[in-house]
């Protein structure tokens, strides 16, 4: 426990106390390299009593915090290396010590100490300035404070990187990306993106879980393999150029036997 055995009055008003200030007097002389007249201390001047009170708080508050008396005197500041001299407040930060004029942030140079701050690359930032230097994610543009993922060549938070369409998280999963880069789940892509049946309008694309699948073309036009029929008899037609494959007339698809109905009317 620190020694703080004054009594109330000294604290108050040191003119109460006059051995306390006799001895503080000669300290402060010191101090200021000042020499008295001989014949000892006479009356206190009121600015030297305000010299004494300085003192004194300074003293108290180098027993409260004893850590500032910690600053060696060849130590010198992390910033503008010059050394700290005992009495001096310092901020103790980033493992170095700093003239609190010189604990300032990297960017904007406002005084940090008291502050919240930041460390980067060795080098204290304030909030607003930290913040500023991160990444910023593509989706909602805020900053990427924690996990950042990276894809088509930009940065998202991970709940952030969604298909432009359903929304669903795409994060470990496929996806693919559109003209514009937007990424897309697989389904919704291939809902938007793939050609179209001409029988049934509905994308030709891979059934869930399946990478690929089979388009027919033909007469210029897209099919799925099961819409790929007879028009007139609804028979399955190949896609090899044989007897079951697709005899055309007149741009419809047919099988053989009802191209040939048709062709006799
Ligand atoms: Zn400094
Ligand atoms: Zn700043
Ligand atoms: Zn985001
Ligand atoms: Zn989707
Ligand atoms: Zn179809
Ligand atoms: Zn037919």
């Amino acid at each position: 426990m620190l020694s703080r055995g004054r009594s109330p009055e000294c604290r108050r008003s040191s003119t109460q106390c006059p051995r306390r200030l006799k001895t503080k007097t000669r300290a402060a002389q010191r101090q200021a390299g000042r020499v008295r007249s001989p014949g000892g201390p006479g009356p206190l001047t009121l600015k030297e009593v305000e010299e004494l009170e300085h003192l004194t708080q300074q003293l108290m508050q180098d027993m409260e915090h004893p850590q500032r008396q910690n600053v060696a005197v060849s130590e010198s500041c992390g910033r503008c290396h010059q050394p700290l001299a005992r009495a001096q407040p310092a901020v103790r930060a980033l493992g170095q010590l700093f003239h609190i004029t010189c604990f300032t942030c990297h960017r904007c140079e406002q005084q940090l100490q008291g502050q919240q701050f930041y460390s980067l690359e060795g080098a204290p930032y304030c909030e607003g300035c930290y913040t500023d230097t991160l990444e910023k994610c593509n989706t909602c543009g805020q900053p990427i404070t924690d996990r950042m993922l990276r894809a088509t060549g930009k940065a998202y938070h991970p709940q952030c990187f969604t298909c432009v369409v359903c929304a669903c998280p795409l994060e470990g999963t496929s996806f693919i990306v559109d003209q514009a880069n937007r990424p897309h789940c697989v389904p919704d892509y291939h809902k938007q993106y793939a050609p179209r049946c001409s029988v049934c309008a509905e994308p030709i694309m891979p059934e869930p879980g399946r990478e690929e699948t089979v388009r027919v073309v033909a007469l210029d036009k897209n099919f799925h393999m099961k819409c790929y029929k007879c028009e007139d008899c609804g028979k399955a037609l190949s896609i090899e150029a044989d007897d079951n494959g697709c005899f055309p007339l007149d741009g419809h698809v047919l099988c053989r036997k009802c191209h040939s109905a048709r062709a006799q009317t």
